[in-house]
């Protein structure tokens, strides 16, 4: 009830900001129909949670048929542990996350409908604290919470293919989606998430890790640094910008909202085992933390 009502408070405040206007909805790439404010806790039924994980799991073989996991057995473990315990304080801690470490330098994590996470050990060797990666896991959790995978697949490609593609039925329109959906580039363009989603997450994010005990500070201080690193480099995090564009004013709301909340003692910014964690992975080859013009 708690989380709810400080989430549903956020939210209030974020649609009466004048910079939310419809125009922010046209960068979406797949005329995503953008909810009003008053809808985002609307619950639009659109699939199962046993449809949305079927779908979620189709897509998570089809993105590890392309990427490369990272194994170390230390970090997989650790990021889990972490993103679990994100997971067991998020608004939806009823189905099981799985979340995985990709083995790329590039600065990125997303979402699958479902539950199924994927965070890069690029971002994890850019975070400078616990609390910065936490707050990605938490945006992460906002998207499968939120469900706005699941809502943004419904409404490009209608319930009657979604549900196809999980059964196998309707053969036809299942194989026109997967052609578009072929390899992570056509599924991470499907999830183009809507600027409310964003918006959504981030302000889920902000609660779910004050609910694990983490400094929700992490979220803010995080999206300042890829904001400095693309104003430095534009282009250097491509993917990231391209899926979840961080902006001032998601810095500026995620603030507003954390200045809002009561005081709460004990919130952990950062541990001994997240710096260990950084210190088994490898260097970045092009590490964008580094400032080239110096
Ligand atoms: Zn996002």
């Amino acid at each position: 009830m708690k989380i709810q009502a400080l989430i549903r408070h956020a939210l209030k405040g974020l649609c009466r900001s004048p910079a939310l206007k419809p125009a922010a909805w046209s960068l979406s790439l797949f005329l995503l129909t953008a909810p009003g404010c008053g809808s985002a806790f609307q619950n639009i039924n659109i699939l199962s949670d046993a449809d949305e994980i079927a779908l979620g799991r189709e897509f998570s073989r089809e993105i590890e048929r392309e990427v490369k996991l990272y194994t170390d057995p230390e970090v997989v473990r650790y990021v889990d542990e972490l993103g679990q315990t994100l997971a067991r304080h998020s608004t939806r801690s009823n189905i099981q996350y799985y979340i995985k470490v990709v083995d790329t330098d590039e600065v990125n994590a997303f979402a699958l409908p479902g539950g199924f996470l994927y965070v890069n050990r690029g971002l994890i060797s850019i975070a400078a604290t616990e609390s910065e990666l936490a707050g990605v896991i938490g945006h992460e959790i906002g998207h499968v919470a939120g469900r706005h995978g699941a809502k943004a697949l419904t409404r490009q490609l209608g319930l009657e293919i979604i549900l196809g593609m999980i059964s196998g039925r309707n053969p036809t329109g299942v194989q026109r989606v997967a052609s578009q959906l072929a390899g992570v580039g056509g599924i991470l363009s499907m999830l183009h998430y809507s600027r409310q989603a964003e918006r959504e997450a981030d302000a889920l994010a902000v609660v779910n890790l004050r609910e694990a005990g983490y400094d929700p500070g992490g979220v803010t201080v995080f999206f300042e640094k890829l904001l400095k690193i693309n104003d430095r480099e534009p282009g250097a995090l491509a993917t990231l910008f391209a899926t979840h564009p961080p902006s001032r004013e998601r810095i500026e709301n995620t603030r507003k909202q954390i200045a809002a909340m009561p005081a709460l003692e004990g919130l952990s910014t950062d541990s001994e085992r997240f710096q260990r964690i950084k210190t088994l992975l490898p260097p970045l080859k092009d590490n964008p933390l580094e400032n080239k013009k110096e």
